[in-house]
C-alpha cells in the first residue's frame, strides 16, 4: 500500500499538467577543500553547481557524465544524505532541504536507493529476511509472520525464490545481490528509486536481466526512476530524459533519444562518439573512442566554459565567459556559447535573465 500524500502538496487542478513528483532548483553542493588561514582564503570545490531538473511520477531521468561529474552527490542531495549550499529539492511539493527530521523520515519510506556494490551495501551478517525486512521494521509495516510473507513477496517480485530469504549475501551472485537490494528498496512502496550505478559492476549479460527487471518493476509498480549512470547505452534504453553533467553542471538537458540521436553540447557529443556500439543518425555506428583530454582539478576550474580546455568548438569567448544554460529547441536546454545562435547573437528564444555571466559575477 502506498504512502498518503503529503498534505503539503499543491491543491490539484484537472486540467493542469500533472506536477512534478521530483523538482530540484539551483541546487549546489561546495565541498570546503582546505587552506587558506583560520578558513580565510580557504579553497572550495564545486561538487554540484547550480543542478535543476525535474521527474515526472512514473519516468526515468538519467544522469549521465564522467567520474566527478556530479551525478553522485546530486543523487545524495535529493535523498538528504548531503546538506545542499544553496537550491531546492521538492518531493511531491515537499521541500526536502528545510523539512524536519520527522518529515524527513516519512519521505524516505518514498525515495529508496540502489548503489552500485551490492555486496558493499548489503551487511554480510545479514541474511536477505533481515535485509529486505530492516526498513519494514524501521518504519513499524511488518513483524513477525507478516514479515516473512511480505519479504518472500519482494523476493518472488524480484525473480528469486522464497527460501532464498535465508541466505548471506556472500551467497549470492553479482546480479541475485543486486536483486536484492532491489527488494529492499521496494519494501516500503517507495514512489521514486534512485539507481546510482546500480548495473555498473555487472557483467553485460546480467545488466540486460537487472534493466529489464527494473523496467517491468516500474511499469507494474509505477515508480519513477533517477537513472545514474556513466554507460549512454544503459542510460538510453532507461531514460525518457537525460541530464549530461560536466563538472558539478548539467551541460544539456532534454528528452533522452533526441539528446543521444542528436546531441548539441560538444560534450554530449564527445560522450555519443566514444560509444562504439550507439547507432548515429543515418544507420551508422560510431568509430573509435574519441574522449580527449581529462576532467579539470574541481579544485582548479577552467575559466569560462569549464569545457573549454577539452572543447573542438573552443573560441576565445569560451575562456573568458561561462555560458548559461538556454533553451535550444522546445523541451531541450545547452549550456554552449555556439548553440543555438552565433557567439555574438542572441537567440530570440534566449531568456532575458538567463545572461552569460563571467567567472568574476560566479564567484560574487
Ligand atoms: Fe565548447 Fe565554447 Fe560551447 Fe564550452 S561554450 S562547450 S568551450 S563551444
Amino acid at each position: 500500500m502506498r504512502a498518503e500524500p503529503a498534505t503539503a502538496t499543491a491543491v490539484h487542478d484537472p486540467d493542469a499538467t500533472p506536477p512534478a513528483l521530483l523538482e530540484v532548483e539551483g541546487l549546489t553542493k561546495y565541498f570546503d577543500a582546505g587552506g587558506g588561514l583560520f578558513g580565510r582564503g580557504a579553497r572550495q570545490v564545486r561538487a554540484v553547481d547550480g543542478v535543476s531538473f525535474s521527474l515526472r511520477r512514473g519516468a526515468t531521468l538519467g544522469l549521465v557524465g564522467e567520474s566527478g561529474s556530479g551525478k553522485s552527490t546530486t543523487a545524495r542531495l535529493v535523498l538528504r544524505l548531503l546538506e545542499p549550499s544553496s537550491g531546492r529539492v521538492s518531493f511531491d511539493g515537499v521541500d526536502v532541504t528545510t523539512c524536519t527530521r520527522r518529515e524527513m523520515a516519512r519521505l524516505r519510506r518514498r525515495m529508496q536507493v540502489v548503489f552500485q556494490d551490492p555486496y558493499g551495501s548489503l551487511d554480510p551478517r545479514m541474511n536477505a529476511l533481515a535485509a529486505i525486512g530492516e526498513p519494514l521494521v524501521v518504519h513499524r509495516m511488518a513483524r513477525g509472520r507478516d514479515l516473512r510473507v511480505r519479504v518472500a513477496e519482494l523476493l518472488e517480485r524480484v525473480g528469486l525464490r522464497p527460501a532464498d530469504m535465508w541466505k548471506y549475501p556472500h551467497q549470492f551472485s553479482g546480479g541475485q545481490a543486486q536483486r536484492v537490494s532491489i527488494a529492499r528498496a521496494l519494501a516500503t512502496d517507495p514512489e521514486l528509486i534512485i539507481c546510482d550505478e546500480a548495473v555498473s559492476a555487472l557483467d553485460a549479460s546480467i545488466q540486460a536481466q537487472i534493466l529489464n527487471l527494473l523496467r517491468r518493476l516500474q511499469s507494474e509498480l509505477g515508480l519513477s526512476y533517477l537513472f545514474i549512470a556513466h554507460d549512454l547505452n544503459v542510460v538510453r534504453y532507461m531514460s525518457d530524459e537525460l541530464c549530461v553533467m560536466y563538472m558539478g553542471r548539467i551541460v544539456e538537458r532534454g528528452d533522452a533519444d533526441r539528446v543521444l540521436r542528436d546531441p548539441v553540447h560538444p560534450y554530449t557529443r564527445m560522450l555519443v562518439a566514444a560509444i562504439p556500439s550507439l547507432e548515429r543518425p543515418g544507420g551508422g555506428r560510431c568509430g573509435r573512442p574519441v574522449l580527449r583530454g581529462e576532467v579539470s582539478s574541481p579544485l582548479d576550474p577552467p575559466s569560462g566554459c569549464r569545457f573549454h580546455p577539452r572543447c573542438p568548438d573552443a573560441v576565445e569567448r569560451c575562456r573568458h565567459e561561462d555560458p548559461a544554460p538556454r533553451p535550444v529547441a522546445v523541451g531541450r536546454i545547452a549550456a554552449c556559447h555556439l548553440h543555438p545562435a552565433g557567439p555574438d547573437e542572441p537567440h530570440p528564444d534566449e531568456p532575458q535573465t538567463d545572461e552569460p555571466h563571467t567567472d568574476e559575477e560566479v564567484a560574487s
